[in-house]
Formats: C-alpha cells, sequence, structure tokens
C-alpha cells in the first residue's frame, strides 16, 4: 500500500516524494531527524521533540523552512492521511540541494519530509523475557568531535555498533565513550537499578538526551525512586539489580544480560516493570 508523505508544504504519495541526488542529506548526512509515536491518535510529547529537532538544526546551522505549529500540523495532517492512530512518525530536514563539495551555504531548499507508517515493535518475549546486549568495541562519538545532542542525518556511529550487536545475536548494543563510560546503546538510553535509586549516565557522558529517558525520569520522581544523573562504568551495569533501555520505539524494555553477564536476577525487575506499565498510562493520557 502506498503510504502518503508529508514533503515541503504538501502531502504527496510515496512514488512522488524524491530527494535530489545533489541534496547533502543524501550526500553528507548533512540534516537532522526526529522519531516520534502516536498512541490513539494523540503524538506523545510532540512539543519535545519539535523543540530538540529545531535544537539539532540549530546546531548545525540549519534553518528549518517553516513554523513549529506548521510542522506540528503537518505532523498531524500525515497521520490522518495514511489513516494512522498509533504509528511511528520521522521527521526529516535536510541541508537541500547543493554543489559536490561540503560547503552547505551553497545548499539551497531544505527538505522538510514527514512519514508516518506502522510502528514495528520487538517481539512481545523481549519484554516479557528481557533483552541481552553486548558492548561494541565501536565507541560513542567524542562530544568535542561531534556532539551525540545533535539527532542528525549521519547515524553511522550508531550503526557500526549496531552492526556489532546483530553480528553477536543480540538486537541492540551498549555503547561506551572514550573514556569507556556508559554512554547509551544505539538507539536506546540505559538506566540501572541500585537499590531504590535509578541511575543514568548524563547528557555530557555522549548521549542523546532521549524524551522517553525524561519521560521515565519524571515517572520516577513520581514514584519516590531516587533518580541520578551519574557516570556509569560496565562493571556498574554487571553487578546492577536491574537494566533496561528506554526510546520512543522500544518504549521502556527489560535488559538481562550484558557481555554473558546475568544481570540481577536474569528475569525483569520489578522496578523496570512498575516503570513500564506507568509508562504505558502515561503515553495513553499525555498529549
Ligand atoms: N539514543 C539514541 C542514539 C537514539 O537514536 C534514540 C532514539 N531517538 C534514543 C537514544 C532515545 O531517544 P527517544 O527516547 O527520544 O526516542
Amino acid at each position: 500500500m502506498s503510504r502518503t508523505i508529508f514533503m515541503n508544504d504538501h502531502l504527496v504519495p510515496e512514488e512522488d516524494a524524491r530527494v535530489s541526488v545533489f541534496d547533502h542529506g543524501l550526500l553528507y548526512g548533512d540534516g537532522v531527524f526526529e522519531g516520534l509515536r502516536s498512541y490513539s491518535g494523540r503524538v506523545f510529547r510532540l512539543n519535545a521533540h519539535l523543540d530538540r529537532l529545531w535544537a539539532s538544526a540549530r546546531a548545525i546551522c540549519l534553518e528549518i523552512p517553516m513554523s513549529k505549529d506548521r510542522m506540528a500540523q503537518a505532523v498531524l495532517d500525515t497521520l490522518a492521511a495514511n489513516n494512522l492512530e498509533d504509528g511511528y512518525i520521522r521527521l526529516v530536514v535536510t541541508r537541500g540541494t547543493g554543489t559536490l563539495g561540503l560547503d552547505p551555504n551553497k545548499c539551497s531548499n531544505p527538505q522538510v519530509i514527514v512519514i508516518a507508517d506502522t510502528i514495528s515493535l520487538y517481539p512481545k518475549e523481549f519484554y516479557e523475557q528481557g533483552l541481552r546486549i553486548v558492548t561494541a568495541a565501536t565507541q560513542r562519538i567524542q562530544t568535542a568531535a561531534l556532539s551525540p545532542r545533535i539527532k542528525s542525518l549521519n547515524y553511522l556511529n550508531n550503526i557500526m555498533a549496531k552492526l556489532e550487536g546483530l553480528q553477536a545475536g543480540c538486537v541492540e548494543a551498549l555503547m561506551l565513550n572514550h573514556k569507556g563510560e556508559v554512554a547509551e546503546c544505539t538507539g536506546d538510553n540505559v538506566f540501572v537499578v541500585r537499590g531504590e535509586r535509578l541511575l543514568t549516565p548524563p547528557p555530557d557522558a555522549g548521549i542523546l538526551e532521549g524524551i522517553t529517558r525524561a519521560a521515565v525520569m519524571e515517572l520516577a520522581d513520581k514514584e519516590g525512586l531516587d533518580c541520578r544523573e551519574t557516570s556509569l562504568t560496565r562493571h556498574d551495569l554487571y553487578t546492577a539489580e536491574e537494566c533496561f533501555l528506554t526510546g520512543t520505539a522500544a518504549e521502556v524494555i527489560p535488559v538481562v544480560e550484558i557481555d554473558g553477564r546475568t544481570v540481577g536476577e536474569g528475569t525483569p525487575g520489578p522496578i523496570t516493570q512498575k516503570l513500564k506499565d506507568c509508562f504505558h498510562a502515561l503515553v495513553r493520557q499525555d498529549g
């Protein structure tokens, strides 16, 4: 079935949604993106995603050629055009068409693309039994080289680590920063439970500040759990009572094995379970 895509202010059939081979989004990964989800027709934390998209664009000196309100409307229009209530939405803004040189100032017409699709979820067993993950040898790119806080179209750092995970039979892989501290997984943030405390790496560990991560931190607070951003090593993960990942697509997913070590009891723990339930309730009520 052909989808309807929002592209540069128009809804067009998928077949007509095309970018130039000279677009620097394609040539250099020069552009930014977002991944969002809608639940029963409501987009979860739309404004937070738009703010992050605009922040990513600002960081790379890319001016998004529309207002946040217009983009918000485009998201809703694209969902409606595809008859999607529970869906995954991808926002893409490219640098636009330029020359074969790097110079972004020679580019024009940034392409604004909104894709809405059904969400492809991890199998139910992963949530019930928990994930096995491995640490990738590929380090998370250093903040001084390219900030992981920018959600740019250049995701090769994460893809290299994802390949390592897949080669080890895992759907996610843990990435460390250049200091050997835990940063995040290839497309998800990491949390551990130690005692009554929830711990997660801070932004300067080299992470994307996940919107699900922020929501889970708020939920933890409401549940009376002490949640702290602190630098973590693999040792902290190996010896944690519980570990879980957060992300728009994955939501909250337990991790039960890291690098062949069983985490906690080897089954999803009670705090992970609680936060997973709270998150499911939140996405149904939060606009
Ligand atoms: N880290 C990375 C590298 C990601 O790509 C994502 C997914 N966007 C996340 C973390 C989780 O962020 P969010 O909860 O906003 O989806």
